[in-house]
């Protein structure tokens, strides 16, 4: 799942891409333009920073 935001409204969606894929053919669902950017924020979401070493518990 990679995250995407359209460069001429603003959109941000989701799109399900293979990694040989992830760029190509990709148009924005609200204005169907092709300026995509592609945001790296999509691996790591979840992380909330508390995966640090066990040495001060
Ligand atoms: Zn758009």
């Amino acid at each position: 799942m990679y995250e995407y935001r359209c460069q001429t409204c603003g959109k941000q969606f989701e799109q399900l891409r293979r990694m040989s894929e992830a760029d190509s053919g990709l148009v924005c669902p609200t204005c169907a333009s092709v300026e995509i950017e592609r945001l790296l924020s999509g691996f790591a979401a979840h992380g909330c920073g508390s995966g640090g070493g066990g040495r001060f518990r």
